[in-house]
Protein backbone atom coordinates (compact mmCIF):
# COMPACT_ATOMS: atom_id res chain seq x y z
CA UNK A 1 0.00 0.00 0.00
CA UNK A 2 1.28 3.08 -0.87
CA UNK A 3 1.37 5.52 1.86
CA UNK A 4 3.61 8.78 0.87
CA UNK A 5 0.57 10.94 1.94
CA UNK A 6 0.71 10.37 5.37
CA UNK A 7 1.87 13.61 6.41
CA UNK A 8 -0.69 15.84 4.54
CA UNK A 9 -3.60 17.32 5.51
CA UNK A 10 -7.40 15.83 6.19
CA UNK A 11 -8.54 16.47 2.62
CA UNK A 12 -4.98 15.62 0.99
CA UNK A 13 -5.14 12.26 2.55
CA UNK A 14 -9.33 11.69 1.73
CA UNK A 15 -8.42 12.30 -1.77
CA UNK A 16 -5.09 10.86 -2.46
CA UNK A 17 -4.24 8.09 0.36
CA UNK A 18 -3.02 4.80 -0.18
CA UNK A 19 -3.16 5.09 -3.77
CA UNK A 20 -0.79 5.42 -6.68
CA UNK A 21 -2.26 5.88 -10.63
CA UNK A 22 0.78 4.71 -12.08
CA UNK A 23 0.37 1.19 -10.27
CA UNK A 24 -3.07 0.80 -12.03
CA UNK A 25 -2.34 1.85 -15.77
CA UNK A 26 -2.96 5.74 -15.01
CA UNK A 27 -6.39 5.19 -13.78
CA UNK A 28 -7.30 8.73 -11.73
CA UNK A 29 -10.21 6.69 -9.99
CA UNK A 30 -9.08 3.69 -8.48
CA UNK A 31 -10.43 0.54 -9.95
CA UNK A 32 -13.01 -1.69 -8.75
CA UNK A 33 -12.16 -4.88 -8.25
CA UNK A 34 -15.76 -6.96 -8.63
CA UNK A 35 -14.28 -10.29 -8.35
CA UNK A 36 -15.43 -12.25 -5.00
CA UNK A 37 -11.97 -14.84 -5.14
CA UNK A 38 -9.17 -14.66 -5.96
CA UNK A 39 -6.24 -16.89 -7.65
CA UNK A 40 -3.41 -18.80 -5.80
CA UNK A 41 -0.44 -18.81 -7.79
CA UNK A 42 0.40 -22.70 -6.31
CA UNK A 43 -2.00 -25.13 -4.10
CA UNK A 44 0.68 -24.15 -1.19
CA UNK A 45 0.41 -20.73 -1.35
CA UNK A 46 -3.26 -20.77 -0.82
CA UNK A 47 -2.98 -22.59 2.10
CA UNK A 48 -0.95 -20.32 3.57
CA UNK A 49 -3.39 -17.77 2.70
CA UNK A 50 -5.71 -19.46 4.98
CA UNK A 51 -2.89 -20.53 7.50
CA UNK A 52 -3.07 -16.46 8.01
CA UNK A 53 0.83 -17.01 6.95
CA UNK A 54 0.85 -15.35 3.47
CA UNK A 55 -0.35 -11.98 2.37
CA UNK A 56 -3.23 -11.57 0.15
CA UNK A 57 -6.76 -11.55 -1.04
CA UNK A 58 -8.18 -14.65 -1.38
CA UNK A 59 -11.94 -14.06 -0.77
CA UNK A 60 -14.33 -10.74 -1.07
CA UNK A 61 -16.04 -11.67 2.64
CA UNK A 62 -12.29 -11.37 4.22
CA UNK A 63 -10.49 -8.86 2.15
CA UNK A 64 -10.56 -7.29 -1.36
CA UNK A 65 -8.15 -4.52 -2.93
CA UNK A 66 -11.18 -2.09 -3.10
CA UNK A 67 -12.17 -2.11 0.23
CA UNK A 68 -8.55 -2.21 1.63
CA UNK A 69 -8.20 0.78 0.02
CA UNK A 70 -11.06 2.36 1.29
CA UNK A 71 -9.88 0.79 4.69
CA UNK A 72 -6.64 2.61 4.81
CA UNK A 73 -8.63 5.80 3.88
CA UNK A 74 -10.79 5.64 6.60
CA UNK A 75 -8.22 4.26 9.11
CA UNK A 76 -5.60 7.11 8.29
CA UNK A 77 -9.11 9.77 8.66
CA UNK A 78 -9.75 8.45 11.97
CA UNK A 79 -5.57 8.54 12.52
CA UNK A 80 -6.15 4.55 13.95
CA UNK A 81 -4.19 1.95 12.71
CA UNK A 82 -6.39 -0.32 10.28
CA UNK A 83 -10.25 -0.20 9.58
CA UNK A 84 -12.99 -2.89 8.61
CA UNK A 85 -15.42 -2.28 6.64
CA UNK A 86 -19.39 -3.31 6.53
CA UNK A 87 -22.67 -3.30 4.59
CA UNK A 88 -23.67 -1.00 6.85
CA UNK A 89 -24.05 0.67 10.04
CA UNK A 90 -25.79 -1.70 11.78
CA UNK A 91 -23.31 -4.85 10.31
CA UNK A 92 -19.74 -2.65 12.27
CA UNK A 93 -21.70 -2.23 14.94
CA UNK A 94 -23.32 -5.84 15.60
CA UNK A 95 -19.84 -7.06 14.61
CA UNK A 96 -17.94 -5.26 16.98
CA UNK A 97 -20.11 -6.27 19.79
CA UNK A 98 -20.18 -10.51 18.45
CA UNK A 99 -16.85 -10.34 18.76
CA UNK A 100 -15.75 -8.61 21.89
CA UNK A 101 -18.60 -9.76 24.35
CA UNK A 102 -19.31 -12.95 25.83
CA UNK A 103 -21.84 -14.06 28.11
CA UNK A 104 -21.52 -12.97 31.18
CA UNK A 105 -20.22 -9.94 30.05
CA UNK A 106 -21.24 -6.63 30.95
CA UNK A 107 -21.46 -3.91 28.36
CA UNK A 108 -22.56 -0.32 29.60
CA UNK A 109 -24.14 2.33 26.95
CA UNK A 110 -25.02 5.57 26.76
CA UNK A 111 -28.89 6.60 27.61
CA UNK A 112 -30.02 7.54 24.26
CA UNK A 113 -29.16 5.91 21.38
CA UNK A 114 -29.50 4.95 17.04
CA UNK A 115 -33.27 3.19 17.44
CA UNK A 116 -31.60 -0.05 15.88
CA UNK A 117 -29.01 -0.46 18.47
CA UNK A 118 -30.76 0.01 20.91
CA UNK A 119 -32.79 -2.67 19.40
CA UNK A 120 -29.79 -4.93 19.05
CA UNK A 121 -28.62 -4.57 22.77
CA UNK A 122 -32.13 -5.37 24.31
CA UNK A 123 -33.26 -7.76 21.59
CA UNK A 124 -30.17 -8.86 19.93
CA UNK A 125 -26.89 -9.54 22.48
CA UNK A 126 -28.57 -8.79 25.54
CA UNK A 127 -30.86 -11.81 24.94
CA UNK A 128 -27.62 -13.80 24.67
CA UNK A 129 -26.59 -13.40 28.63
CA UNK A 130 -24.83 -10.04 28.00
CA UNK A 131 -25.78 -7.76 30.89
CA UNK A 132 -26.51 -3.89 29.34
CA UNK A 133 -26.33 -1.08 31.75
CA UNK A 134 -27.63 2.65 30.34
CA UNK A 135 -26.23 4.96 32.42
CA UNK A 136 -25.82 8.76 32.39
CA UNK A 137 -22.38 8.98 30.71
CA UNK A 138 -22.27 12.57 31.43
CA UNK A 139 -22.25 11.75 35.48
CA UNK A 140 -18.43 10.61 35.77
CA UNK A 141 -19.87 9.15 39.72
CA UNK A 142 -22.42 7.28 37.90
CA UNK A 143 -19.72 5.49 35.54
CA UNK A 144 -17.51 4.94 38.37
CA UNK A 145 -20.48 3.34 40.40
CA UNK A 146 -21.47 1.17 37.19
CA UNK A 147 -17.91 -0.51 36.27
CA UNK A 148 -17.60 -4.15 37.62
CA UNK A 149 -15.16 -6.59 37.09
CA UNK A 150 -17.24 -8.09 34.57
CA UNK A 151 -17.83 -4.64 32.05
CA UNK A 152 -16.35 -5.43 28.97
CA UNK A 153 -17.18 -2.30 26.77
CA UNK A 154 -18.44 1.23 26.88
CA UNK A 155 -20.53 2.03 24.17
CA UNK A 156 -21.97 5.73 23.21
CA UNK A 157 -23.06 7.60 20.36
CA UNK A 158 -21.47 11.65 20.29
CA UNK A 159 -23.79 13.84 20.07
CA UNK A 160 -26.52 11.02 20.31
CA UNK A 161 -29.24 10.34 18.01
CA UNK A 162 -31.69 12.23 18.01
CA UNK A 163 -31.53 14.73 21.09
CA UNK A 164 -27.67 15.71 20.74
CA UNK A 165 -26.37 14.98 24.06
CA UNK A 166 -22.90 14.83 24.26
CA UNK A 167 -20.35 12.46 26.00
CA UNK A 168 -17.11 13.73 26.87
CA UNK A 169 -14.94 11.11 25.23
CA UNK A 170 -11.87 12.02 26.96
CA UNK A 171 -13.35 11.90 30.32
CA UNK A 172 -14.81 8.72 30.11
CA UNK A 173 -11.75 6.88 28.21
CA UNK A 174 -9.78 7.90 31.28
CA UNK A 175 -12.33 5.78 33.56
CA UNK A 176 -12.06 2.98 31.57
CA UNK A 177 -8.81 2.56 31.29
CA UNK A 178 -7.96 2.16 34.79
CA UNK A 179 -9.67 -1.68 34.22
CA UNK A 180 -7.38 -3.13 30.90
CA UNK A 181 -9.77 -4.99 29.63
CA UNK A 182 -12.73 -2.53 28.74
CA UNK A 183 -13.30 -1.64 25.35
CA UNK A 184 -14.17 2.15 24.78
CA UNK A 185 -16.60 2.24 21.39
CA UNK A 186 -18.06 5.28 20.29
CA UNK A 187 -20.16 6.03 17.29
CA UNK A 188 -19.15 9.27 15.32
CA UNK A 189 -21.69 9.15 12.81
CA UNK A 190 -22.70 12.35 13.58
CA UNK A 191 -19.61 13.69 13.40
CA UNK A 192 -17.74 11.71 10.91
CA UNK A 193 -13.53 12.02 11.42
CA UNK A 194 -13.61 15.92 9.93
CA UNK A 195 -15.47 17.44 12.99
CA UNK A 196 -14.29 14.55 15.97
CA UNK A 197 -11.60 12.03 16.39
CA UNK A 198 -12.50 9.70 19.30
CA UNK A 199 -9.39 7.30 18.93
CA UNK A 200 -7.33 10.71 19.34
CA UNK A 201 -9.41 11.24 22.67
CA UNK A 202 -8.53 8.18 23.78
CA UNK A 203 -11.91 5.67 21.90
CA UNK A 204 -10.55 2.38 21.19
CA UNK A 205 -13.09 1.33 18.04
CA UNK A 206 -14.56 4.26 16.09
CA UNK A 207 -17.76 2.78 14.25
CA UNK A 208 -19.72 4.85 11.61
CA UNK A 209 -23.06 4.28 9.73
CA UNK A 210 -20.87 5.15 6.28
CA UNK A 211 -24.53 5.63 5.11
CA UNK A 212 -24.78 8.96 6.34
CA UNK A 213 -22.51 11.90 6.07
CA UNK A 214 -19.11 9.67 5.06
CA UNK A 215 -20.73 8.68 1.61
CA UNK A 216 -22.95 11.63 1.66
CA UNK A 217 -25.14 11.12 -1.41
CA UNK A 218 -27.64 8.57 0.25
CA UNK A 219 -26.96 6.29 -2.50
CA UNK A 220 -25.48 3.17 -0.41
CA UNK A 221 -25.71 1.75 3.32
CA UNK A 222 -22.14 1.14 4.69
CA UNK A 223 -20.61 1.28 7.52
CA UNK A 224 -17.12 0.90 9.04
CA UNK A 225 -14.95 -0.34 12.17
CA UNK A 226 -12.05 1.40 12.83
CA UNK A 227 -9.18 0.86 15.64
CA UNK A 228 -5.99 -0.84 16.61
CA UNK A 229 -4.50 -3.82 14.01
CA UNK A 230 -5.01 -6.19 16.52
CA UNK A 231 -8.79 -5.44 17.33
CA UNK A 232 -9.79 -5.03 13.62
CA UNK A 233 -7.82 -8.12 12.55
CA UNK A 234 -10.29 -9.45 15.72
CA UNK A 235 -13.49 -7.77 13.96
CA UNK A 236 -12.57 -8.74 10.88
CA UNK A 237 -12.01 -12.46 11.44
CA UNK A 238 -14.94 -13.09 13.37
CA UNK A 239 -16.99 -10.00 13.81
CA UNK A 240 -17.26 -10.06 9.54
CA UNK A 241 -15.95 -13.06 8.53
CA UNK A 242 -18.27 -15.51 10.89
CA UNK A 243 -20.15 -13.79 12.41
CA UNK A 244 -22.44 -11.48 10.64
CA UNK A 245 -20.94 -11.82 6.89
CA UNK A 246 -22.28 -8.13 6.60
CA UNK A 247 -19.47 -7.46 3.85
CA UNK A 248 -19.32 -4.18 2.04
CA UNK A 249 -19.46 -4.89 -1.72
CA UNK A 250 -16.33 -3.19 -3.63
CA UNK A 251 -19.08 -0.91 -5.86
CA UNK A 252 -20.11 0.71 -3.05
CA UNK A 253 -16.52 1.11 -1.49
CA UNK A 254 -15.64 3.13 -4.86
CA UNK A 255 -19.04 5.60 -4.32
CA UNK A 256 -18.10 5.34 -0.02
CA UNK A 257 -14.14 6.50 -1.93
CA UNK A 258 -16.36 9.34 -3.77
CA UNK A 259 -17.86 11.09 -1.21
CA UNK A 260 -14.87 11.15 1.46
CA UNK A 261 -13.20 13.19 -1.45
CA UNK A 262 -16.00 15.74 -0.47
CA UNK A 263 -16.01 15.04 3.32
CA UNK A 264 -14.77 18.42 4.15
CA UNK A 265 -16.47 20.88 1.95
CA UNK A 266 -19.59 19.04 2.49
CA UNK A 267 -19.37 19.43 6.11
CA UNK A 268 -17.97 22.70 6.33
CA UNK A 269 -21.42 23.78 4.25
CA UNK A 270 -23.94 21.51 6.74
CA UNK A 271 -22.47 23.38 9.50
CA UNK A 272 -23.05 26.43 8.29
CA UNK A 273 -26.44 26.30 7.36
CA UNK A 274 -27.54 24.05 10.53
CA UNK A 275 -26.63 27.03 12.40
CA UNK A 276 -28.11 29.22 10.17
CA UNK A 277 -31.29 27.30 10.84
CA UNK A 278 -30.93 26.54 13.83
CA UNK A 279 -30.94 30.11 15.04
CA UNK A 280 -33.97 30.84 12.68
CA UNK A 281 -35.94 28.15 15.18
CA UNK A 282 -34.62 29.52 18.36
CA UNK A 283 -35.63 32.82 17.19
CA UNK A 284 -39.39 31.93 16.51
CA UNK A 285 -42.39 31.81 18.70
CA UNK A 286 -43.78 28.67 17.45
CA UNK A 287 -40.69 26.61 18.56
CA UNK A 288 -40.67 25.45 22.28
CA UNK A 289 -37.03 24.36 22.80
CA UNK A 290 -34.49 23.79 20.09
CA UNK A 291 -30.99 21.85 20.46
CA UNK A 292 -28.18 21.93 18.34
CA UNK A 293 -24.39 22.38 19.77
CA UNK A 294 -23.50 25.41 17.98
CA UNK A 295 -26.20 27.90 20.02
CA UNK A 296 -24.85 29.26 23.37
CA UNK A 297 -28.01 27.77 24.89
CA UNK A 298 -27.11 24.05 23.97
CA UNK A 299 -26.48 23.23 27.78
CA UNK A 300 -22.86 21.38 26.51
CA UNK A 301 -21.56 24.66 24.34
CA UNK A 302 -18.44 24.51 26.24
CA UNK A 303 -17.76 20.74 25.56
CA UNK A 304 -18.92 21.23 22.22
CA UNK A 305 -16.50 23.75 21.39
CA UNK A 306 -13.64 21.63 23.03
CA UNK A 307 -14.56 17.96 21.22
CA UNK A 308 -16.14 19.44 18.09
CA UNK A 309 -14.59 21.46 15.02
CA UNK A 310 -17.80 22.41 14.34
CA UNK A 311 -21.18 21.49 15.45
CA UNK A 312 -22.31 19.50 12.54
CA UNK A 313 -25.17 19.54 10.12
CA UNK A 314 -27.75 18.04 12.83
CA UNK A 315 -31.15 19.83 14.75
CA UNK A 316 -33.28 18.65 17.24
CA UNK A 317 -36.50 20.83 18.12
CA UNK A 318 -39.70 20.75 19.50
CA UNK A 319 -42.38 23.22 18.58
CA UNK A 320 -45.52 24.31 20.95
CA UNK A 321 -48.52 21.89 20.65
CA UNK A 322 -45.80 19.35 20.16
CA UNK A 323 -46.39 16.34 17.49
CA UNK A 324 -49.20 16.98 16.61
CA UNK A 325 -47.60 20.48 15.77
CA UNK A 326 -44.52 18.86 14.58
CA UNK A 327 -46.80 17.06 12.10
CA UNK A 328 -48.47 19.98 10.76
CA UNK A 329 -44.79 21.31 10.28
CA UNK A 330 -43.55 18.59 8.51
CA UNK A 331 -46.21 18.28 5.81
CA UNK A 332 -46.03 22.07 5.30
CA UNK A 333 -42.06 21.57 4.13
CA UNK A 334 -41.53 21.91 0.39
CA UNK A 335 -37.91 21.54 0.17
CA UNK A 336 -36.88 19.52 3.37
CA UNK A 337 -37.64 15.95 2.17
CA UNK A 338 -39.91 13.94 4.70
CA UNK A 339 -37.61 10.86 5.30
CA UNK A 340 -35.18 9.12 7.41
CA UNK A 341 -31.36 8.77 7.43
CA UNK A 342 -29.24 12.12 7.53
CA UNK A 343 -25.93 13.69 5.91
CA UNK A 344 -27.06 13.43 2.36
CA UNK A 345 -27.22 16.48 -0.23
CA UNK A 346 -30.78 16.76 0.00
CA UNK A 347 -32.60 18.05 3.78
CA UNK A 348 -34.04 15.82 5.62
CA UNK A 349 -36.80 16.35 8.25
CA UNK A 350 -38.73 13.12 10.09
CA UNK A 351 -40.05 12.51 13.76
CA UNK A 352 -38.00 9.64 15.78
CA UNK A 353 -40.68 8.91 18.27
CA UNK A 354 -43.02 6.99 15.17
CA UNK A 355 -39.94 6.86 12.72
CA UNK A 356 -36.01 5.75 13.73
CA UNK A 357 -37.00 5.14 17.39
CA UNK A 358 -40.06 3.69 17.14
CA UNK A 359 -37.85 0.60 18.19
CA UNK A 360 -38.33 1.97 22.13
CA UNK A 361 -41.58 1.96 23.69
CA UNK A 362 -43.17 5.16 24.84
CA UNK A 363 -41.84 4.79 28.18
CA UNK A 364 -38.56 3.95 27.00
CA UNK A 365 -38.47 6.95 25.19
CA UNK A 366 -39.19 9.45 28.42
CA UNK A 367 -36.74 6.98 30.43
CA UNK A 368 -34.29 7.68 27.64
CA UNK A 369 -34.67 11.48 26.97
CA UNK A 370 -36.31 11.80 23.71
CA UNK A 371 -39.40 13.78 23.18
CA UNK A 372 -42.65 12.75 21.77
CA UNK A 373 -42.51 16.03 20.12
CA UNK A 374 -39.04 16.05 18.95
CA UNK A 375 -38.71 16.51 15.44
CA UNK A 376 -35.34 16.01 13.43
CA UNK A 377 -33.48 18.13 11.01
CA UNK A 378 -30.40 16.77 8.42
CA UNK A 379 -29.72 20.19 7.05
CA UNK A 380 -28.38 19.37 3.73
CA UNK A 381 -26.27 20.98 0.89
CA UNK A 382 -28.98 23.27 -0.81
CA UNK A 383 -28.87 26.96 -1.03
CA UNK A 384 -29.61 28.89 2.42
CA UNK A 385 -32.03 31.32 1.52
CA UNK A 386 -34.10 28.52 0.33
CA UNK A 387 -33.77 26.35 3.24
CA UNK A 388 -34.54 29.23 5.53
CA UNK A 389 -37.41 30.40 3.38
CA UNK A 390 -38.81 26.61 3.50
CA UNK A 391 -38.52 26.56 7.47
CA UNK A 392 -39.87 30.04 7.62
CA UNK A 393 -43.12 29.30 5.58
CA UNK A 394 -43.89 25.67 7.56
CA UNK A 395 -43.78 27.86 10.56
CA UNK A 396 -46.21 30.05 9.49
CA UNK A 397 -48.09 27.34 9.61
CA UNK A 398 -47.64 26.33 12.46
CA UNK A 399 -47.61 30.22 14.69
CA UNK A 400 -50.63 30.85 17.12
CA UNK A 401 -50.74 34.53 17.85
CA UNK A 402 -49.97 34.23 21.55
CA UNK A 403 -46.99 32.49 21.43
CA UNK A 404 -44.10 33.52 23.70
CA UNK A 405 -40.27 33.54 22.47
CA UNK A 406 -39.01 29.90 22.71
CA UNK A 407 -36.91 28.56 25.82
CA UNK A 408 -33.46 27.38 25.51
CA UNK A 409 -32.98 23.17 25.52
CA UNK A 410 -31.73 23.79 28.84
CA UNK A 411 -35.64 23.61 29.81
CA UNK A 412 -36.36 19.98 28.84
CA UNK A 413 -32.47 18.62 29.16
CA UNK A 414 -31.58 17.35 32.60
C1 LIG B 1 -28.05 5.30 10.82
C2 LIG B 1 -27.27 5.11 12.06
C3 LIG B 1 -26.78 3.83 12.39
C4 LIG B 1 -27.07 2.59 11.59
O1 LIG B 1 -26.45 2.64 10.35
P1 LIG B 1 -27.03 1.88 9.03
O2 LIG B 1 -26.03 2.24 7.98
O3 LIG B 1 -28.40 2.44 8.80
O4 LIG B 1 -27.07 0.43 9.35
C5 LIG B 1 -26.01 3.72 13.54
N1 LIG B 1 -25.75 4.79 14.32
C6 LIG B 1 -26.21 6.03 14.04
C7 LIG B 1 -25.89 7.17 14.94
C8 LIG B 1 -26.99 6.22 12.90
O5 LIG B 1 -27.47 7.44 12.63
Amino acid sequence: MNNKHNTFGFSTRAIHHGYDPQDHHGALVPPIYLSATFAFPTAEYGAACFAGEASGHFYTRISNPTLALLESRMATLENGEAAVAFSSGMGAIAATFWTLLRPGDEIIVSQTLYGCTFALLHHGIGEFGIQVRHVDLTDLAALEAALSPATRMIYCETPANPNLRLIDIAAVAKLAHRQPNITLVVDNTYCTPYLQRPLELGADVVVHSATKYLSGHGDITAGIAVSSHALAQRIRLQGLKDLTGAVMSPQDASLLMRGLKTLALRMDRHCSSAQAVAEALQAHPAVQWVTYPGLRSFPQYALAKRQMKLPGGMIAFELKGGIEMGRRFMNALRLFTRAVSLGDAESLAQHPASMTHSTYTPEERAQHGISEGLVRLSVGLEDIADLLADVHQALAKCSRPSMRPAATAAHVLR
